[in-house]
């Protein structure tokens, strides 16, 4: 039985063996999210036993699911509210203290989400390590590969740093599957790390949805300027998505057509996805977008100009216009 009330507090540095991964897990309501479970599979990867950090409102309920976790070895976990939104200013001085205390961490690895990608360059800064961005393979122990020029080339890289700092990027790996039994991990509590801090969380603002969500769904609907308006965007792909439970993107043009929310946008300074299924809808297909798309497993591009790049990349090409297309599609389904 796991009883939050079985954790202590440590009054002495936290200690691991030599030889260690610490990764940074985030959570969503208590849960560990799925970036962060893909962070979990790179660790493995490396070899070493794993040490998870957890900060902030809901890591000690989400301690209930990193004792499940493969290699886990041991929990750290930090309930002060100071970390609740994964402030750079505030997270990285206790990941900064973490590294230094401890000589066995070999390696830092953080999903590359917002927050991750946040503070990972301030700890980097800090430590004068050279963080490595976005890896999408574990070559070795000190060698990763990451892409360069909006995925249109990709690195191998070897890294000489004493402790390798790296962002795994989600859709590279899949998400650590929970084991049926506990492991054996010990968890330490630690305390709020003084930062110094002079900014301050006023508030955020999320845009709810029933939908899965865009970073980890199976299947996403994705609309482009060929959708022409926002009226069209909702009309026509909320209903496909409806049909397929998938989760709908967008390309920057729609985005900043105001066809849709920004949270929604896919590509290169959008969110890099690769579901089982994307339907392209009115995109073109620019370098940009491609980048944050077309690793997915099977594309479909519908478009009705049949030189559009999206053609390219894709598995299934429907040319012809989406006013016809779509509907029947849907219909059909
Ligand atoms: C630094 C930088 C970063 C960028 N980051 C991103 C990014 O993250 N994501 C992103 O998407 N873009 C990004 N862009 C923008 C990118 O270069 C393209 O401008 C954008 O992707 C184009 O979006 P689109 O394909 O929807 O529009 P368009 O290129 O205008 O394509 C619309 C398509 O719809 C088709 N169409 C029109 N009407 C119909 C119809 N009735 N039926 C069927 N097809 C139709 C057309 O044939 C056309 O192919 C970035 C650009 C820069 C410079």
């Amino acid at each position: 039985m796991f009883s939050t009330r079985l954790l202590f507090r440590t009054i002495r540095p936290v200690s691991v063996r030599l030889g260690s991964t610490l990764a940074f897990l985030e959570t969503a309501g208590g849960q560990i999210t799925p970036a962060s479970l893909s962070t979990v599979t790179a660790a493995t990867q490396i070899g070493d036993p794993i040490t998870v950090l957890l900060v902030g409102a809901g890591s000690m309920e989400a301690a209930k699911q990193a004792y499940k976790l493969p290699s886990v070895q041991k929990i750290i976990v930090s309930e002060s509210e100071k970390y609740n939104h994964y402030l750079p200013e505030e997270v990285s001085p206790l990941v900064v203290k973490l590294l230094k205390e401890n000589s066995g961490f070999k390696h830092f690895l953080v999903p590359a989400s917002t927050a991750g990608k946040n503070f990972l360059p301030r700890v980097g800064a800090v430590l004068d390590l050279q963080p490595l961005s976005e890896i999408i393979k574990v070559v070795s122990a000190d060698t990763f590969v990451r892409p360069t020029y909006a995925g249109n080339a990709v690195l191998t890289v070897k890294s000489k740093d004493d402790v390798i700092l790296a962002s795994v990027r989600p859709s590279a790996f899949e998400p650590a599957a929970e084991e049926s039994t506990a492991t054996s991990a010990s968890v330490e509590e630690v305390d709020y790390v003084k930062s110094g801090n002079k900014t301050e969380f006023i508030s955020e603002k999320l845009i709810t949805s029933e939908r899965p969500d865009l970073s980890s769904a199976k299947v996403v609907v994705s609309g482009g300027r060929g959708l022409k308006s926002k009226e069209e965007f909702d009309q026509l792909l909320y209903p496909l998505a409806d049909k397929l439970n998938a989760s709908v993107g967008a390309s920057r043009a729609a985005v900043d057509a105001g066809f849709c929310d920004n949270s929604l946008q896919v590509g290169q300074t959008g969110k890099v996805i690769a579901p089982n299924l994307y339907i392209a809808v009115g995109i073109s297909g620019a370098i940009q977008h491609l980048a944050g798309m077309k690793d997915s497993k099977v594309i479909v591009a519908i478009n009705k100009d049949e030189e559009a790049p999206i053609f390219n990349v894709s598995d299934v090409g429907l040319v012809g216009d989406l006013l016809d297309i779509i509907p029947e599609l849907t219909k059909k389904l």
